[in-house]
């Protein structure tokens, strides 16, 4: 007999479902070990505390002293370095461990969240910033204490998770989200579609639920669920009713996992759409449902060095990296996005970088390091791989200005005659073709697109912040899909950019494989998109069944729609 199934709401953000159990990730704070220590233990135990903070201060002094770090960058660390002497927090937790009998974790936990608590009320801003700074440190010591190599000790428990498991969580950031591969499901109170973990999730095809209001009051450890992330739902303790769906939805997710394409893809009137893929690690270059794509359309490299954070000061690990792919990808063309940081994806305190707060370009402009390293990685690995032309694509994120194009160009040039000079090159011509293109993301590009024009070898749209910029939300704010994709303003920009180009446009931001709005991107004159490898084959089996003339006339009443209400309407009627 079926019960009531009591079912929580939310925004799908990554298609599937998935049964399994409820594992509640929690901060770092909330997760240490709890246990008590004997009173003959106990300076066993403040001396294991004592070699934490050693380790962490040596950990700390060797990013001081190991690169080259600028002002503000120095004064993080050492502020960082000011709380591992700090009384407050080392003396206090000594004294409760002793007191209270306690291991080390524990007692750091507690002392971190009430100094935490104490400086978030502060009415200084400065005050309440210094939480980050306590929370890293508070981290590091953490991992040190339970010999957790690199940073986050929730990594380490999602690595033992058994495959079926619901992650539930209030957030999870795109970094903690890079070791996050074999699990059933996830869902999170907030977050949006368009956020980078819901982008990864739905890249490494992990049904996903994000803006589930009152998950975490009501979701328990080790509860039943049905993820069903195809409708934004979360069935708690699915009866035989949600079973039986699950199993039927398991059947056709069989056949279709081993479906690859053909790219390019004809129209019923004869019109080929190029299909790319969007990737963000290594190992996804050698997915089989890849192969028949165009190419890869993004490479989303930030997440390269938000995996491996040594990255960002290993040039040798870094052209190593991009030989790997070349070498995978086995001749397939590659559009590297140079990092993208900044907004949703935060760097690591130990990433040797200033000017945090800024995004895209304008981060790599101010670390021009950094840019100038990753563009001489990608050219030296593409040299050494004796790509032919056109193989290898860069493409610039977040641009708002010809000032930001013409200073990339001019760091690529640079780069290129000093390694044609170190590696002796006699000419250019032996070196291959390397495209440059943008992003298109934000307002300014499409408005000064004109201008880009002729600075750019081809555009690439980003819907994903356009969407967002347009509408002057912030990235990841938790609205439903409709309320961000489904507006007339986001359409009207993407015309004004199309309409004034001649330049190759590809749309490579996550609406492409939306399939009601497939064809009024197509009816805009866009011929290539690049997708999640998920959503290649269901893309691939709608185009033969589209003709370009009623795509043009859907997006000619699209244009004219003056609401998110009409244009629902349009599509609907086009179903
Ligand atoms: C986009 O903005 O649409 C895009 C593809 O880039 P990202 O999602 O990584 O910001
Ligand atoms: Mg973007």
């Amino acid at each position: 007999m079926n019960t009531t199934v009591r079912v929580l709401e939310g925004i799908p953000a990554a298609p599937g479902m998935a049964l399994g159990r409820a594992f509640i990730l929690r901060t770092p704070l909330e997760t240490v070990p709890r246990y008590s220590i004997a009173p003959s233990a106990l300076p066993g135990e403040l001396e294991r505390f004592r070699r934490a903070i050693q380790t962490s201060r040596e950990q700390m002094e060797s990013l001081l002293t190991g690169v080259e770090l600028d002002d503000e960058l120095r004064a993080i660390f050492e502020a960082q370095l000011m709380v591992l002497e700090d009384p407050l927090l080392i003396d206090q937790t000594r004294e409760r461990i002793s007191d209270r009998q306690i291991n080390a974790e524990q007692a750091l936990a507690v002392e971190i969240n009430s100094i935490s608590e104490f400086l978030l009320k502060s009415k200084e801003a400065i005050f309440r910033e210094r939480v980050a700074d306590l929370e890293d440190i508070g981290n590091r010591l953490l991992s040190n204490l339970m010999d957790v190599p690199g940073g986050d000790i929730r990594a380490e428990q999602i690595r033992k998770l058994p495959p079926d498991a619901i992650l539930v969580a209030d957030d999870i950031s795109p970094s903690l989200m890079l070791h996050i591969r074999f699990v059933g499901g996830i869902a999170v109170e907030s977050g949006g579609v368009t956020g980078h973990m819901a982008i990864l999730s739905r890249s490494r095809g992990i049904p996903c639920v994000v803006g589930v209001r009152d998950l975490l009051n009501t979701v328990s450890d080790g509860m039943d669920i049905l993820l069903d992330a195809e409708n934004g739902r979360l069935c708690l303790q699915p009866g035989e009713a949600e079973r039986r769906q699950y199993a039927g939805y398991l059947k056709t997710r069989r056949r279709e996992a081993t479906r690859t394409i053909t790219s390019p893809v004809n129209t019923a009137c004869g019109q080929s759409i190029a299909l790319w893929t969007n990737l963000s690690d290594v190992d996804e270059t050698t997915d089989d449902r890849i192969q028949g794509a165009s190419g890869v359309g993004l490479f989303r490299t930030e997440f390269l060095y938000l995996k491996n954070r040594k990255l960002f000061n290993d040039y040798t690990g870094q052209k190593n990296i991009y030989g790997q792919i070349f070498q995978n990808l086995h001749g397939q063309t590659v559009t590297f996005r140079l990092l993208d940081v900044g907004g949703d994806k935060r760097l690591p305190a130990s990433a040797n970088v200033h000017q945090r707060q800024l995004r895209g370009i304008r981060f790599l402009l101010a670390n021009r390091w950094l840019l100038e390293s990753q563009l001489r990685a990608i050219y030296e690995a593409a040299l050494d791989a004796e790509i032919g032309d056109g193989i290898c694509r860069l493409m610039v994120p977040m641009v708002s200005t010809v000032e930001e194009m013409e200073a990339v160009r001019h760091s690529f040039d640079t780069v290129r005659s000093q390694v044609h000079q170190e590696r002796a090159m006699a000419s250019i011509e032996q070196a291959p073709v390397i495209p440059l293109g943008m992003m298109v993301e934000t307002p300014a590009a499409v408005l000064m697109c004109d201008a880009f024009a002729q600075r750019v070898d081809f555009y690439s749209i980003g819907t994903n912040d356009l969407a967002e910029l347009v509408l002057g939300l912030a990235r990841d704010t938790s609205l439903p899909p409709e309320e961000l994709y489904y507006q007339p303003a986001l359409f009207r920009m993407l015309s004004r950019l199309v309409c004034a180009t001649s330049l190759p446009v590809t749309v490579c931001g996550e609406i492409g494989a939306r399939l009601d709005l497939l064809p009024v991107l197509m009816g805009l004159g866009i011929r290539q998109f690049s997708m999640p490898p998920a959503s290649l084959y269901k893309c691939a089996m709608a185009i033969p069944d589209l003709e370009i003339a009623a795509c043009e006339a859907l997006c000619a009443k699209v244009l004219q729609a003056n609401s998110v209400g009409e244009l629902r309407a349009l599509l609907d009627e086009n179903k």
